[in-house]
């Protein structure tokens, strides 16, 4: 079972990781995201380009910097003491489960929740290229965090000692994850946290929210959710999106509707 770092042990970890100026190796996939069964030989390119390439690990840090550079532009005055927050999705996000995808591509088997669950209580997923680095600026200039993911309840301690172990988490961040009611999607969840009440809220505190962060276009508003998504060129400014070859609502089906 993975240990949770203290503060300090991420600090150290984070230090280290700058000088070494190391990229890390990425691994992946979702809970109740679609899972395509896709032929061998391409799901074993798919896994291989997250895991081996440093196309990928570049995509994603690429991402993560810009994030943070639009969270620079847009951070409140410090002596406002507005609350803000980075609203982030987990899997393919910040963790990544691609040895899971490389388990079940071994066997020729695909995702299946027995499984998936196996694997996230393992606390084994490594951190994405650029998340360490990313959480660790939201946190030292005094952000907060708010992990919108469809894990379930099931997976919340061993999630959240596996988020600790890279340093993804801190005291204060928040954690929302799926219940059985189909109705509380990221959707309502994001309401949650905008209205400040309900699970998915610091109670009472409404944040500034600043960016999201995801692999799937569920995890970000869309239509009239909020006032910016209208905005088409959210996208690269307060959206920013990972890549993800493996799996999502794409392998099923054509979501590109222009
Ligand atoms: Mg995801």
């Amino acid at each position: 079972m993975t240990r949770m770092r203290t503060g300090a042990a991420c600090i150290a970890a984070f230090a280290l990781a700058i000088v070494a100026k190391a990229q890390t190796l990425s691994p992946t996939p979702s809970a109740a995201t679609a899972q395509a069964s896709l032929p061998n030989a391409t799901a074993a390119l798919q896994i291989k380009y997250v895991r081996d390439s440093a196309e990928y690990a570049a995509l994603t840090g690429q991402t993560f910097r810009q994030a943070q550079a639009a969270i620079a532009r847009a951070l409140p005055p410090a002596d406002q003491q507005v609350v803000w927050c980075a609203v982030l999705d987990i899997d393919e996000t910040v963790l990544d489960n691609s040895v899971y995808q490389l388990e079940r591509a071994a066997y020729g088997l695909p995702y299946d929740p027995a499984s998936w669950l196996a694997w996230t209580s393992r606390e084994e997923a490594a951190a994405v290229p650029g998340a360490t680095e990313f959480a660790a600026q939201v946190h030292g200039m005094r952000g907060r965090i708010a992990y919108i993911s469809n894990r379930t309840e099931a997976e919340r301690q061993a999630t959240l000692a596996n988020l600790a172990a890279k340093c993804l988490w801190k005291n204060g961040d928040l954690l929302c994850l799926a219940t059985d009611s189909k109705a509380y999607t990221k959707e309502a969840r994001r309401k949650e946290l905008r209205a400040s009440t309900g699970p998915c809220s610091w109670s009472g505190v409404v944040p500034k929210i600043l960016v999201f962060l995801g692999d799937q276009i569920g995890d970000f508003p869309a239509g009239d959710e909020e006032t910016e998504a209208k905005d088409p060129a959210a996208f690269g400014t307060r959206y920013f999106l990972l890549p993800n070859p493996m799996y999502g609502g794409w392998a099923a089906k054509v979501t590109r509707h222009y």
